[in-house]
């Protein structure tokens, strides 16, 4: 713990919470404490607040009243121990309480209840089971007359963690370690350093945010991030996750949580398409929208995967307005991404052939933006100048699948994968062996993000920036 201590300080940590509970045997103060480098939070948390610690409810709190007799410059006391442990000296009281199954509904009387305890700073960490969950918080956090820590638990509350002081908490929590989680939902230290610059979120911070359900492995924060990073702009991007049943909620919440701007992946492209309130020529001919701006009108929405694919293909064909057009392009899968690709594609005069796994799905695709299709296992007989992926065969784990047998890679064609977890699928170091023309996914994912970007802000996106901070992150993933 000494030596944990000393390295999160040495990495810039000006406030470190000891979790007593997590010692075994006797607890040496004199040693933890005499040299210790930084102020710290002497926390022993019981089992039943989501601790560890074993021993007696008596003896727990003759360690946190050894705590403060040692002088640390926070003892962290729930809520029905405060009046048992006295104020003594400059420790200061941060007075805490738990809930691991809800947010509750009356967060504002909870606070009024613990305002009443001598504390300098309260501290509530519970479960968000929706959304509007850290809205709540957040907003009793504002509020509160007295410091408030306010945090929802869960991967749904992390944006609570990561907003927490905008909206006036005097500080968050984060692990020591991303493998080291003492609560879910947590990030570590080096992720609100580095990623979401937590010190530099202030009460104006523009927030950006992209929602799905699954969000946890979107490269989207670290990319947009990166950007604001580099420009030195005052906003954030967050990672969060949105049940279907609890889209149409959020999107009327969020720019309570200051909420600008939102980039929208699986599964919620098509729904929010609909619940838009002006939409582009794109998105009424795709009927997916990827990003949503939150304006004076209510909500903007845009697809900016079907321009990044367009941009991604025409950056390696002859310079030419017409090079897409009576090209012959093979579109393997029928979901949300190839319906973007397929309209700009037909915009531009392609003739494209749809296929997919499910039959039904290609025509129904192929039925409303008027294209052909062919079977799945007829679609090596086509012969297309052009051949796009856009299902996740190849995506990492399943690095060593392919969606097209490479024999039938022919030197003449171009090959766009869409994947982008790896960058060089097996798709695409097949498609290069055999000498033709590829295009990634991460090119793609990029020039959509950028363009995201620029929709977002009205400011011209540091794409290489961008470029590299998705390189680095899909190349640590596949390591
Ligand atoms: P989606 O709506 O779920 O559609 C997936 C399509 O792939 C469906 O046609 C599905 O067929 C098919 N498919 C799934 N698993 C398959 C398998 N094992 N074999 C054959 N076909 C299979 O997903 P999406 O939003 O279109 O995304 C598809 C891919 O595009 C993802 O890998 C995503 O990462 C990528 N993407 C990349 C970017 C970028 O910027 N690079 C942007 C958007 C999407 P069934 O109907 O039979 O399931």
């Amino acid at each position: 713990m000494i030596a944990e201590h000393q390295h999160l300080v040495g990495q810039g940590a000006e406030l470190v919470e000891l979790r007593l509970d997590y010692l075994a045997g006797d607890i040496r103060f004199r040693e933890l404490l005499e040299n210790r480098p930084g102020p710290v939070i002497v926390t022993c948390r019981r089992d039943s607040d989501g601790g560890k610690f074993s021993g007696s409810e008596e003896s727990r709190l003759s360690i946190l009243r050894m705590a403060v007799a040692e002088g640390v410059e926070y003892i962290d006391i729930e809520e029905d121990v405060a009046e048992q442990i006295p104020r003594f000296g400059n420790t200061k009281r941060i007075v805490s309480l738990h809930d691991f199954r809800k947010t509750p509904p009356d967060l504002a009387e909870i606070h009024a209840r613990m305002s009443t305890l001598d504390a300098d700073i309260i501290k509530l960490a519970t479960l968000a089971n929706t959304p509007a969950d850290n809205i709540r918080m957040l907003d009793m956090v504002k509020k509160a007359k007295i410091p408030t820590v306010g945090i929802c638990m869960g991967e749904i509350g992390t944006p609570s963690r990561v907003l927490a002081g905008k909206f006036g908490a005097p500080f968050t929590y984060a692990t020591f370690h991303a493998e080291r989680s003492l609560a879910p939902g947590q990030l570590s230290f080096t992720e609100m350093r580095d990623v979401y610059h937590y010190d530099d979120i202030q009460a104006d911070t523009d927030v950006y945010a992209v929602i799905g359900d699954p969000i946890a492995h979107s490269h989207s924060p670290l990319v947009h991030n990166a950007a604001f990073r580099k420009l030195d702009m005052n906003a954030v991007y967050l990672p969060m996750r949105i049940r279907h049943e609890q889209l149409e909620a959020f999107l009327s919440d969020a720019p309570q949580m200051g909420l600008r701007g939102l980039s929208i992946t699986i599964p919620h492209k098509e729904a929010v398409a609909k619940m838009l309130t002006q939409v582009d020529r794109v998105i009424a001919g795709i009927g997916a929208a990827n990003t949503l701006l939150f304006s004076a009108s209510g909500m903007v929405g845009y697809n900016t995967d079907s321009r990044a694919a367009i941009d991604s293909l025409e950056s390696r064909l002859p310079e030419r307005e017409d090079a897409l057009e009576d090209r012959t392009v093979l579109i393997l899968g029928a979901g949300g991404a190839a319906k973007a690709v397929t309209y700009s594609l037909l915009n531009r005069g392609a003739k494209v052939i749809v296929t997919s796994r499910t039959d039904e799905r290609a025509q129904k695709l192929a039925d409303h933006l008027s294209c052909r299709t062919v079977s799945w296992k007829s679609r090596h007989g086509v012969e297309p100048s052009i051949l796009i992926n856009c299902t996740p065969v190849g995506m990492h784990p399943n690095v060593d699948d392919t969606p097209f047998d490479r024999h039938y890679l022919k030197p003449s064609m171009t090959v766009l994968d869409t994947v982008y977890n790896p960058e060089n699928t097996l798709l695409i170091k097949e498609a290069r062996s055999q000498g033709c023309v590829t295009v990634t996914g991460t090119e793609m994912f990029v020039r959509q993000a950028a363009l995201q970007f620029r929709l977002f802000t009205g400011v011209e996106p540091p794409e290489k920036t961008m470029r590299e901070t998705l390189r680095n992150s899909v190349g640590a993933v596949n390591v």
